[in-house]
């Protein structure tokens, strides 16, 4: 059996005052002058208490779990004038101390109402800050980010909710909010895409509602083309009557290849978590199945950005856009991310991580422009013309 001591570190206020003397000499059993040696099963406790509590206290506890905790018995241990030992002991080996310790958080952990605990730590005994010399750039930042309170609008914790239980029948794991906000930032979403998608779950956006309580532009609230329905970016993105959005999803499904699954039905709560969204691995390739779920986020981000755009220069600027503009416009974004991606695998060629990645992503829906099977080394050879699978719409029309 191990035995720990603990170290009375030197105290950073005086201990012997009349307030502690008389705390001291309290008649409540916690302050006895009799040595004490609690047996604890826990090391991450007694190390706490033994090895890290000064450096724990030089940096002000910044970052530390169960902080509140520690304090509370640090306070505890100081205030008896005897010394104390923690004895290490194995748990749930039979130690009948550490049985009917299990058992009574067992009992805690079903009562409707928790315990109060109390963590109370009078002001001279609790070491406010960290100290200047142990401080790093890093740690302070840690605090500052813990003080800043994150008071989301209800509108975004709505659409948190709504992207959260949307992806989960396709990725099967319900995202926390940090997954979320992580995945706006997917790097295979374009900059401007995870500004649209960032901005879109703040809604930040002067769309719908935000024009309804400014006189004379409450029109602006509605949908041009439905006329009755508040536009959200909801509406604008699956719901609207607008062709240009049905023809753009009709050309992400079209392309998206059967083997990778079922095409999802857009959604918002798709949309705004594109970035987060893996597809389970039906295949036995790894590789493969990131391929997918990378040209699913490209498609969808790609997509749905699109409808944005052309709403925007429909509503702003009158713009009427031809199915064949519109099928051009998307033909050219999805292939624009191909020749991008065919660029980095050239320019880093000797990396078979990025070709294989660039090739698992794209061989199911590209083709030579001689309509041939692309050769193999499609994906760095800058020099094969290979484009997605989709015919232009302009060369539609020339061979018609
Ligand atoms: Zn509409």
């Amino acid at each position: 059996m191990r035995k720990w001591s603990m170290v009375r570190r030197k105290q950073p206020i005086k201990q012997s005052t009349k307030t502690t003397r008389r705390e001291t000499n309290e008649p409540d059993g916690r302050t006895s002058r009799c040595p004490s040696s609690p047996p604890i099963d826990s090391k991450y406790v007694i190390n706490g208490l033994t090895t890290h509590l000064k450096h724990w206290e030089d940096i002000g506890w910044i970052g530390i779990d169960n902080a509140t905790f520690f304090q509370a018995i640090a306070y505890q241990l100081r205030r008896r004038p005897a010394p104390t030992t923690f004895q290490w002991v194995k748990g749930h080996a039979g130690h009948l101390g550490n049985e009917r310790a299990d058992h009574l958080a067992l009992t805690g952990t079903l009562r409707p109402v928790p315990d109060t605990i109390d963590t109370y730590v009078p002001r001279n005994f609790d070491v406010q800050g960290a100290k200047l010399s142990d401080i790093t750039q890093q740690l302070a930042y840690k605090a500052i980010m813990k003080k800043t309170q994150l008071n989301y609008h209800r509108s975004t914790l709505c659409l948190l909710d709504v992207t959260r239980f949307a992806i989960e029948p396709i990725s099967k794991t319900l995202e926390t909010d940090e997954a979320i906000w992580r995945g706006c930032r997917n790097k295979d979403i374009t900059k401007n895409i995870q500004m649209f998608i960032y901005k879109t779950l703040n809604n930040a956006y002067r769309i719908g509602d935000f024009w309804s309580p400014i006189p004379a532009y409450e029109h602006r609230a509605k949908c041009m083309i439905c006329r009755d329905e508040i536009e959200n970016m909801e509406h604008i993105l699956v719901l609207c009557n607008d062709p240009a959005r049905k023809i753009i999803w009709d050309l992400a499904k079209g392309i998206w290849p059967t083997e990778h699954g079922p095409w999802p039905d857009p959604h918002i709560g798709i949309i705004l978590g594109c970035g987060l969204i893996s597809l389970p691995q039906a295949q036995n390739n790894e590789n493969l199945t990131m391929g997918a779920s990378r040209l699913l986020r490209i498609l969808i981000s790609e997509s749905a950005y699109l409808i944005w755009v052309l709403r925007c220069e429909r509503v702003i600027r009158g713009t009427d856009h031809s199915e064949n503009t519109i099928k051009k416009r998307w033909v050219n974004a999805i292939d624009k991310r191909l020749q991008l991606d065919r660029a980095l695998a050239s320019k880093n060629r000797r990396k078979p991580k990025t070709t294989t990645k660039v090739e698992n992503t794209w061989s199911g829906i590209i083709h030579d422009s001689s309509l041939q099977p692309p050769q193999n080394n499609w994906a760095t050879n800058l020099e094969v013309l290979v484009g997605i699978k989709l015919p232009r719409p302009s060369q539609t029309e020339a061979t018609r």
